[in-house]
Formats: structure tokens, C-alpha cells, sequence
């Protein structure tokens, strides 16, 4: 099978791979596991060495991995160059901090002495999505190798390129070689690895189908997943709320990186006395903004990465219309090469249609009216996902009841949702499980071992 990378501006195939046999398969998994066996005695000052190399590599060459992440999936080069600093970020985090997250942990008992320690658990496999090519990769892999495990990586395949690039960034900081391998293969080619009893566990950040097929498979052979799935995040803007900054905010919070985000606002649920004078102003704003070429300084948003994904996008939106939604702006293919699609606002958005109920994985707003904090808060957890909510209002009583109330991994209150390293971050219901980033994300790869002395 082929894994190729296409030009998703212009469609143009830039190269195309060959997905490994099950012999180089093999050779991976055992380079892995002969590594783990040296590389879990390295001290933190070592690994913590290496990783630093690693920011300092992805600082040094940010430019040029910007463009290879928007040549490959498409977004603007600007936000390309965000995503790489970041990585460096993740990385600076775990170096510096691992070593205190993970140092023993005294507990008093009746023992002459206890406490927890962590310890690596071994090769870990990482199934990783495009639309962040680096940051998913990299929030990952820096904890996880910070934590004393290999790491085995299956990158989405139309960014082969990004995966290649990511796994020489690794060897070249000096991790052992085997600490941190890329595996071209297809998504069918996962569940034997999965399954193979010398890969420990197992992080996967998709869709729900994919989610569900993998902790099925992990399940099957007894193996701790950690799933960060898909979202459907509302964005609740209430009468006190500084109106200006919410709508700025919000079309960023949807049209960033072309709405491609699992953390976006995809559902804005606007109080009755704001809701006209938000949608004015928040249209005008969705309209301003300017697709093309994602290398292009003022470019704000960039083509899809796949045809297919443009493809479902527009089905969910017709459907949505033909089901009585009606289209305030958007919601037509423009012509030409790539994969554009144009900013889209819905509003009417009728019960159980695809954009009520579905993950709208692109640049289009579903709006809603709420009439009251209850309705906006009954509204924001009638979906099925939990990752993230954003919110909007001055009002203490207010904030404290959605901070209580809102079903979701995250709740931001007069800001957007987004990841952070020193905050853990992840969901709930069908939006996955575990959590990547900070301590509780270092720790979903170890052995959390109790220790008792007399
Ligand atoms: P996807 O189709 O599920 O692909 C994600 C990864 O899973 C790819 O590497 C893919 O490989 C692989 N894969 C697909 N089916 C698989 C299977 N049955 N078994 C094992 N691996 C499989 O997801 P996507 O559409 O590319 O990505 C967008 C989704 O990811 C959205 O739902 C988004 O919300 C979610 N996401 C979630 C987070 C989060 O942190 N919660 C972050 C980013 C994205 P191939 O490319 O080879 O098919």
C-alpha cells in the first residue's frame, strides 16, 4: 500500500511512500523493545538533556517545518509556525519538571515506611491525527519519553513527511536510536502492533470510529488506552458578557487552523439580548477573512486537508439545511483546485441534524438561542461529546454554576479553549478518556507502584 502526501491547496501529489512490510514492522517493534531495556535506566538528566536539544532543534528550524506542516495538511503558515514553537514548549515543560512529577511520593501508613514510584512501562504506541501534525506528536512523546519509555509512532497518512521529520528530530537530539520510531503504515496495520505483547499501551487521538476500534482491540489484549477523541464544544455567550472580546474570540475559537480543531467552539449558544447583535457582528467578521494559499502572509484560512473531509463537511451542511437550518452565510463549494471551503454559519439549527449532533470538523458555526442560563447550560450538554466549553459572562453566580454544571473535560470562562503543558487536558463521554499534558498526562504512562517496607 501507498502512503502518499498531497498538496491539499492544490491537490498536487508531493510524494508517495510505501507502507512498511510486516518484517520491517517487525524490526521496529524489536528495536523498540531492546532499547527500552537500556534507555529505562537513563537518568532524568539525561533524557531531560535530550529533550531540550529537541526544542532547541525545533526553534532552530521553524520555519522550514512550518512550511512542510502546511504543505502537507494545509494550514496557514503563521499557525504553522505557532504549532512548532509550542512543541518546543512541551518539551521545556517535561525536561524541566518530569523529575519532580515523577520523584517518589511518601505516604504515611502503618509501614515503616511507604510510598509510590513510577516507573516506565515500555513501549508505548501513539496513533496520532494531522490536523496538529507536531503538537499531537509531541504531547505525547514528550512526556512519555521523559517518563523512561520508547515511544512507537503512526502518524495519520497524508502526513507522512511530518512523521518522517519528527523521528529524525529525536535521533538527532540524541535520543537512543529505537527511543522514538515512526512507522508508515495504514490504520489497518495498527491492531497487530497493538495486540503484540512487547507494546505496553497505547494513546490514540481521532475519531470516534478509530477510538472505538482501537480500545476494542487494546481491551481484547488487556492494555491501558488513552483515547482524545472528537468534540462538538459550545460556546456560551450570556448578557454580561464583554461583547467585543467574545465575538473576536469566537471566530477565532472556530475558524482557527479551518475550524480542523477538536477543542474549536463548533456550538454558540447566545442569550436572547445579545444574540442579534453578536451574529451582526460575528458574521461580518466570518466574511472578512481570506482563504488561499496557506504559505501566503495574509491568508486566514487555508483548504481542508483531505477532499474527503470537505466532502462530509458539506453533506453534514446540506443535510442540516434540509432539515430546516437555515444558511446565514457559507455552505457553498468554491470553485477551483483544493480543498476550500468557505466560512459557514447555520443558524435554526434543527434538533438531531447533523450539525446539532455531529462533530463539524471545518469552518462551520451551528448558532443557537438560549433564553435563559438553564437553557444555555441544558443546550451546551445536549451532545454526546464532552472535551471542551468556553463561556461568557461577568457574573460570578454565573461562572460557578457553569463551572459546576457543563459536562466537558474543560471549562474556560471568558476565554477560548486550548491546551496548555502545565494542564491536563482530555474529555469525557464519547470525546475519549485519560488525560494528555501535565502530571496527570506524564502519569498515563507509568507503573504507578506501591512500595511497602517494615
Ligand atoms: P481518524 O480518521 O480517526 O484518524 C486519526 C488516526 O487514527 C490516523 O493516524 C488514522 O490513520 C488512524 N486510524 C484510523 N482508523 C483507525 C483504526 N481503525 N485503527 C487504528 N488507527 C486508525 O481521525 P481524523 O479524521 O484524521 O482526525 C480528526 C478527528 O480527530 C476529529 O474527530 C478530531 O476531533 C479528533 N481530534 C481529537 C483531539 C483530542 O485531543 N481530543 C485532537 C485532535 C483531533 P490513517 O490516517 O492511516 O487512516
Amino acid at each position: 500500500m501507498a502512503i502518499t502526501t498531497t498538496n491539499p491547496a492544490t491537490g498536487e501529489v508531493l510524494k508517495s511512500f510505501s507502507a512498511l512490510s510486516a518484517p520491517e514492522i517487525e524490526a521496529k517493534l524489536q528495536l523498540a523493545q531492546t532499547t527500552f531495556q537500556q534507555y529505562r535506566h537513563t537518568s532524568f538528566a539525561a533524557r531531560a538533556a535530550w529533550l531540550y536539544r529537541v526544542a532547541e532543534i525545533l526553534e532552530q528550524r521553524v520555519m522550514r517545518y512550518g512550511e512542510l506542516i502546511s504543505l502537507e495538511m494545509g494550514k496557514p503558515h503563521r499557525q504553522a509556525i505557532a504549532e512548532v514553537k509550542k512543541c518546543a514548549t512541551v518539551c521545556r515543560f517535561y525536561a524541566r519538571e518530569a523529575h519532580r512529577l515523577l520523584a517518589d511520593q511518601m505516604v504515611e501508613t502503618a509501614a515503616g515506611r511507604s510510598f509510590v514510584r513510577y516507573q516506565p512501562l515500555g513501549v508505548v504506541l501513539a496513533v496520532m491525527p494531522w490536523n496538529y501534525p507536531f503538537w499531537q506528536v509531541f504531547r505525547f512523546a514528550a512526556p512519555a519519553l521523559m517518563a523512561g519509555n520508547v515511544g512507537i509512532l503512526k502518524h495519520a497518512s497524508n502526513v507522512p513527511q511530518c512523521a518522517l521529520i519528527i523521528a529524525q528530530i529525536f535521533q538527532e537530539a540524541g535520543f537512543p536510536v529505537g527511543a522514538f520510531q515512526s512507522l508508515l503504515i495504514s490504520g489497518e496495520q495498527v491492531a497487530s502492533i497493538l495486540q503484540d505483547p512487547r507494546v505496553k499501551t497505547a494513546t490514540l487521538t481521532g475519531s470516534e470510529g478509530a477510538g472505538a476500534s482501537f480500545a476494542s482491540t487494546a481491551g481484547s489484549a488487556l492494555k491501558k488506552t488513552v483515547l482524545e477523541l472528537g468534540g462538538s464544544d459550545p460556546f456560551i455567550v450570556l448578557p454580561s458578557a464583554n461583547l467585543e472580546q467574545a465575538i473576536t474570540t469566537a471566530v477565532k475559537a472556530r475558524l482557527q487552523n479551518c475550524g480542523q480543531t477538536c477543542i474549536a467552539a463548533k456550538r454558540f449558544i447566545l442569550a436572547a439580548e445579545i444574540y442579534e447583535e453578536f451574529l451582526e457582528k460575528f458574521q461580518v467578521a466570518c466574511a472578512s477573512l481570506k482563504l488561499g494559499n496557506p504559505m501566503a502572509e495574509d491568508t486566514d484560512l487555508g483548504p481542508l486537508a483531505t477532499p474527503l473531509i470537505r466532502d462530509t463537511l458539506h453533506r453534514q451542511v446540506q443535510k442540516t439545511v434540509v432539515m430546516g437550518g437555515k444558511l446565514l452565510l457559507g455552505g457553498t463549494l468554491p470553485e477551483g483546485p483544493g480543498n476550500f471551503y468557505a466560512p459557514t454559519i447555520l443558524t435554526e439549527v434543527p434538533p438531531g441534524s447533523p450539525a446539532d449532533i455531529e462533530e463539524l470538523f471545518g469552518p462551520v458555526a451551528a448558532i443557537y438561542q438560549a433564553n435563559s442560563l438553564d437553557d444555555a447550560i441544558a443546550l451546551a450538554n445536549k451532545t454526546e461529546f464532552g472535551l471542551g466549553a468556553s463561556a461568557w459572562t461577568q457574573d460570578e453566580a454565573e461562572q460557578a454554576r457553569l463551572i459546576a454544571e457543563l459536562d466537558s473535560g474543560c471549562v474556560f470562562i471568558n476565554a477560548m479553549v486550548k491546551s496548555e503543558p502545565r494542564l491536563p487536558f482530555g474529555g469525557i463521554k464519547r470525546s475519549g478518556y485519560g488525560r494528555e499534558l501535565s502530571a496527570e498526562g506524564l502519569r498515563e504512562f507509568v507503573n504507578i507502584k506501591t512500595v511497602w517496607i517494615d
